[in-house]
């Protein structure tokens, strides 16, 4: 019969520590540990969802050594599972086959891809306030249609529908603002676009990192398999 001392640790005991002892015992594992941590429990999981256990994640990617940084508009956790989630549709539940998409930042199937996506020169068809001036496409990530996962039928770039309608509403609410002539607005707008580029550029920058080494961690798991 097994001795009560002799029982795993609970997730309910792991809590009940201080935090920095926490974050120390989870210092050395990697993003897939701390993934698999926070499907343990409820409890482990608001722990590692917030803010504070920002820094457990990012010295996860070190202790894994290879996991590129994550962009500036996307927390650590959703990063690591974008890497290393199981390959399930985060929209509908089905099978998602293939590579995370990294620049649009979302696991998905191919139905609901097809079903979210634009293609650049659809947007002042569905979003008939966009002016000219707002350069939607400055400020929202594309991806390239020959990206694994993109339906064949669909040429050029396509855009995350929900990103484009966010970003969609917020530049016409900050115009709206400075044509107001309301106080601060040229700010909050140029702010907003600033913010915006910074995404952007991080799209360039950990996109192509991380896309590089999907491929290689791909093929590195084919080739364990095979062994
Ligand atoms: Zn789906």
């Amino acid at each position: 019969m097994e001795h009560a001392s002799q029982k795993e640790p609970s997730a309910l005991s792991l809590t009940s520590l201080p935090l920095d002892v926490v974050y120390e015992i989870f210092s050395e594992l990697t993003p897939l540990d701390l993934l698999h941590i926070c499907w343990t429990s409820r409890e482990l999981r608001r722990v590692m969802m917030s803010k504070q256990s920002v820094t457990v994640w990012m010295s996860a990617r070190k202790v894994r050594n290879d996991v590129p940084a994550c962009r500036s508009d996307v927390s650590e956790p959703q990063w690591a599972y974008l890497l290393f989630g199981p390959p399930i549709c985060q929209l509908c539940g089905q099978d998602a086959p293939g590579r995370p998409n990294l620049q649009l930042t979302r696991r998905v199937c191919m139905s609901c891809l097809a079903a979210n996506t634009i293609a650049e020169y659809d947007i002042p068809k569905h979003f008939p306030e966009v002016s000219a001036e707002m350069e939607i496409a400055k400020y929202v990530p594309s991806a390239r249609t020959a990206l694994v996962g993109f339906p064949p039928r669909e040429k050029g770039l396509q855009y995350w529908t929900g990103d484009v309608q966010d970003v969609v509403s917020q530049l016409t609410k900050l115009h709206a603002d400075v044509e107001a002539g309301k106080e601060g607005a040229q700010v909050a707008l140029d702010d907003y676009k600033a913010s915006r580029r910074t995404v952007m550029r991080d799209c360039l920058k950990y996109g192509a990192a991380g896309e590089l080494w999907l491929r290689r961690d791909t093929r590195d798991r084919v080739a364990l398999i095979r062994i």
